[in-house]
């Protein structure tokens, strides 16, 4: 049946909060078995109440502990067909702030940053390509960015190059993968409403300037990432391989 993932074996990292939690939610509630990995735990927590969602403690950046949280899940579960790589932070300094600029940021910003958006994508892409190779089936989404395919003035330098490195990883990903039938895209999300710039509640004047860089002049709602994420985790998806799909309101156009 077409966008069925009942039965399906999903990690999900970055499943505490904004993206990764609707993404986990929406598919356990499809029926998937979904596996929600976050270095939080407060938050782990809070989807430990989810129906259908198991939660695991897991920093990316760590490569050893995302190769054990995978052999783990294929251990318990017998096999591992969908993973999203989809943890990541954003730190402040976009081009107009003094920190933002590529004579002032901060170096040890720089590298934290990239631990984690770039090395844990490359650590849960990897580790995710072991089981799958073996079944000779899986499909590999991570989050990139609408600020990996351009410039971005309200961003820093370490989130615009680690999000346009995780495109490429992508494809080139996609491309070793493809003989095992293992699929690997990206979609790249324009400004949505998470907890992604501190957490609590947004603060009007951010999210409106936030909203103005979008064509239909408003932040995302992360349900609105669900249809995207049921596609890709699906077989509907079964021909799409080595590709980005933004789902950003038109911000590209802008
Ligand atoms: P969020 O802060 O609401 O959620 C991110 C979750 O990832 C948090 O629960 C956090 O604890 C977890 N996390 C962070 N570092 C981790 C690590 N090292 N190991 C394990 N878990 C870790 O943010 P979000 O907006 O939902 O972000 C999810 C992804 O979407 C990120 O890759 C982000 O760059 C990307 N993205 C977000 C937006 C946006 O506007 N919100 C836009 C484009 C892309």
């Amino acid at each position: 049946e077409i966008f069925d993932v009942a039965g399906s074996v999903v990690l999900v990292t970055g499943a505490g909060s904004g993206i990764g939690r609707t993404i986990a939610e929406t598919l356990a509630a499809c029926g998937a078995t979904v596996i929600g990995a976050d270095r939080d735990e407060d938050r782990l927590g809070e989807i430990k109440d989810t129906q259908g969602v198991e939660p695991v403690h897991l920093d990316v950046a760590d490569a050893g502990a995302v190769d054990n949280v995978v052999n783990s899940i294929v251990e318990n579960h017998g096999r591992l067909d969908v993973v999203f790589a989809n943890a990541g932070i954003a730190r402040g300094g976009g081009l107009t702030t003094p920190q933002g600029t590529i004579d002032a940021f901060d170096l040890t910003a720089w590298h934290e940053l990239l631990d984690v958006n770039v090395h844990g994508v490359v650590h849960t892409v990897r580790a995710a390509a072991r089981p799958m190779k073996r079944q000779a089936s899986g499909s590999i989404v991570v989050t990139a960015s609408t600020a990996g395919l351009r410039a971005d003035p309200l961003v820093s330098y370490s989130y615009v190059v680690a999000k346009a490195g995780v495109v490429n990883l992508v494809r080139q990903a996609a491309l070793d993968l493809a003989r095992w039938q293992v699929r690997v895209n990206a979609i790249a999300p324009g400004p949505f409403k998470t907890n992604i710039g501190g957490g609590g509640p947004i603060d009007p004047a951010v999210e409106a300037r936030w909203g103005s860089t979008v064509a239909l002049g408003r932040m995302g709602e992360t349900r609105e990432l669900r249809g995207l994420a049921l596609l890709l985790a699906s077989n509907a998806s079964s021909f799409m391989t080595g590709c980005v799909y933004p789902v950003d309101g038109g911000a590209l156009l802008q």
